[in-house]
This record gives C-alpha cells, sequence and structure tokens, in this order.
C-alpha cells in the first residue's frame, strides 16, 4: 500500500519499497520495508521508535558497563 523509495544495498540504488504483511501488529506502523527489486526486508527504525529513551541513556554514559 505505502510504497517509498529508499536506497537498497543489494540492488545498488533506490528502489520502490512496500511494507510486508506484518504478522508483529505494528500494522501501518510497521518498521519492516520489502524492496520490490531484490525481495530483501530493511528495517526503518527511524519512523517506529521514538528517540526519547535513547537519548535519556546517552545522557548518562553508565561508565561501569560496556556499551554493546
Ligand atoms: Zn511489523
Ligand atoms: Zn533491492
Amino acid at each position: 500500500m505505502s510504497d517509498r523509495e529508499l536506497y537498497c544495498d543489494t540492488c545498488g540504488g533506490v528502489q520502490p519499497f512496500e511494507t510486508p504483511p506484518c504478522a508483529d501488529g505494528h500494522g501501518v506502523d510497521c518498521p519492516e520495508l520489502l524492496c520490490t527489486g531484490c525481495g530483501s526486508a530493511v528495517l526503518i527504525a527511524t519512523f517506529a521508535f521514538r528517540p526519547a529513551r535513547l537519548a535519556d541513556r546517552r545522557r548518562r554514559p553508565s561508565p561501569g558497563r560496556h556499551a554493546a
């Protein structure tokens, strides 16, 4: 339904991506997109996850643990 054009590493260029049938209940907010050129699935994390948590963690480097 909601097609969008993104750069595909496999295709080596910009390809139209489409949202695959989501089995996780994300609905229209599903972060997964499927390349219509090669069929590779990509995750679009930026529009699915809010940066609030990341920003909060970034304020404290927590020196006792090694960042993964
Ligand atoms: Zn999904
Ligand atoms: Zn592709």
